[in-house]
């Protein structure tokens, strides 16, 4: 979902026109960041699954927390409840798409999982407890999954490029 996450951050620029855009993409990928992190210190990984970075509940305090720090960094509350919601909106996103193979996101993987259901990989919790999932890119192929991130990015892309096209109009003195 990598593209689609993108597009969540560029559709929401025009609510949120204080924060950076890189800090708005960065906001929509902080779950797989962490998942990378954690990967590397030993904590998350192919054996214990992604109970850290991507459970339902660790994914609400993780966008709870960049909520505040981004509501304080940039003097602004809006910016700080828009920040939270593209971070949960990560968990949205895999909650429709995964199960996917852990830990490789390649073409190849995903051909694999297309037709072999796998069984879901995102906790409620912590680690044990129940996992859901709906499993889309299980009952489409790779080629149907990259046409629709492909179509929510360009969808994305044209609500940034509309917001940045009008704003400097307004900003150009008449
Ligand atoms: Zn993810």
């Amino acid at each position: 979902m990598g593209l689609g996450h993108c597009a969540v951050g560029l559709a929401a620029k025009p609510v949120a026109p204080k924060v950076p855009l890189g800090i708005l993409l960065l906001a929509t990928m902080m779950l797989d960041v962490l998942a990378i992190a954690f990967g590397w210190m030993g904590i998350e990984g192919a054996k214990t699954g992604i109970p850290w970075s991507h459970s339902l509940l660790m994914s609400v305090v993780w966008s709870m927390a960049a909520g505040l720090l981004c509501s304080r960094i940039f003097h602004n509350h809006r910016a700080g409840v828009v920040i939270g919601l593209l971070v949960f909106s990560h968990w949205v996103l895999d909650f429709v798409s995964h199960p996917i193979p852990f830990s490789s996101f390649s073409w190849r993987s995903w051909q694999w999982s297309y037709g072999h259901p796998l069984p879901p990989d995102l906790p409620l919790l912590f680690a044990g407890s129940p996992k859901v999932g709906l499993g889309l890119y299980n009952s489409i192929s790779a080629a149907q999954a990259t046409a629709l991130e492909l179509g929510m990015l360009v969808l994305g892309a044209a609500v940034y490029v509309y917001y940045a096209l009008r704003k400097r109009e307004n900003d150009t003195p008449a």
